[in-house]
């Protein structure tokens, strides 16, 4: 089992699979996109399942592939096959913006993977186009509901944003419950990549829990996943809230973020301070358990986000 300084137990990795993107949401990248890892030194799926058998050995046991944009690495699916045979992997998963979740979804179900969370932060193909810079929301729906068809279990990430989607609420909430699937809405970071974007559309997630408990019938419900979401049930469906910055959850957390350059991040909020390049360090021969039990002990109580913006923009660590 790895256990930090903190008692916290660690068995969630996040595996950024790469830093390059389809889509160049307002929040996340700049519009001429963010200075790229070189393609020499983005880790082959041998190089990462191998780094995942080491922490699956010692306890690692949930695993979620993320970008950049994980779909659009060529064969994606391959290295889902790779990384859910591996011993000790009980839950293989990947977040993505679904933009070619339609042609991949049931390849990746027969690979292995358990569960998708799709990013939807509107169903206004206007709105949802200026946000991303560049997406159509039906190839997004039609990525949802092929996932769904394929048998995945598939969750609806929304990331509240003031002045965006706060009045759609309702109509998101209902286009989940209509498919029976899990939606959880997501307090917006800073990152260093848009401040002002931050600034201007930040939304304290309790908006957005009141805001559904007036109008529906809700209780407080007690499920969970592998993450920070904090579940009501409203009108017997589940919808999950996770606030990084208003009502924090460092004291649970379970994970730590393999980049796709190799280097491991002990926490998204202290980015360069508390990581290792693992890619180099096991290239120069040095021990595994020694590098893990380092970055145990590096992993900070809490992030400093309040303070300390993300350092570069999600898409190069996988948020
Ligand atoms: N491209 C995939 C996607 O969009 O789902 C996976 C990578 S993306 C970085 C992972 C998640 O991070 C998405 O749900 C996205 O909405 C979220 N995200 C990106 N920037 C964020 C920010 N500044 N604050 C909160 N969530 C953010
Ligand atoms: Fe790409 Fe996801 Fe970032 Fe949007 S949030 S730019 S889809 S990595």
């Amino acid at each position: 089992m790895l256990v930090d300084n903190f008692g916290r137990t660690i068995d969630y990795i996040r595996i950024s699979v790469t830093d390059r993107c389809n889509y160049r949401c307002l929040y996340c990248m700049p519009e001429n996109g963010i200075k790229l890892i070189n393609r020499r030194d983005i880790l082959s799926y041998e190089e990462i399942a191998e780094i995942i058998e080491q922490f699956a050995a010692r306890g690692i046991s949930k695993l979620r592939l993320t970008g950049g944009e994980p779909l659009i690495r060529s064969n994606i699916e391959k290295l889902v096959g790779m990384l859910s045979s591996i011993r000790g992997i009980k839950k293989t998963a990947i977040t993505t913006n679904g933009s070619i979740l339609k042609d991949k979804a049931s390849i990746l179900k027969k690979n292995g993977l358990n569960s998708i969370t799709v990013s939807l932060d509107t169903l206004d193909n206007k709105k949802f186009n200026k946000l991303t810079r560049i997406g159509k929301i039906s190839d997004v729906i039609d990525g949802i509901e092929e996932a769904i068809k394929s048998g995945l279990d598939v969750k609806l990430n929304t990331v509240l944003l003031k002045g965006v989607n706060e009045q759609e609420l309702d109509r998101l909430v209902k286009f989940a419950f209509e498919r029976d699937i899990i939606i959880r809405f997501i307090e917006l970071m800073p990152t260093e990549v848009d401040q002002d974007f931050y600034k201007k559309h930040f939304l304290p997630i309790s908006v957005a829990s009141e805001l559904l408990k007036k109008r529906y019938n809700w209780k407080i419900s007690n499920y969970t996943s592998s993450g920070p979401a904090r579940y009501l049930e409203i009108d017997g469906h589940l919808v999950g809230f996770i606030s990084a910055l208003s009502n924090g959850f460092c004291g649970q957390c379970n994970r730590i973020r393999l980049a796709s350059n190799g280097r491991i991040y002990a926490c998204l909020g202290h980015m360069e301070k508390y990581s290792i390049d693992f890619k180099k360090a096991l290239s120069e021969g040095k021990s595994i358990d020694k590098l893990i039990k380092q970055l145990l002990e590096i992993k900070p109580e809490s992030h400093d986000l309040q303070n300390l913006p993300i350092k570069g923009s999600m898409s190069g660590i996988g948020g």
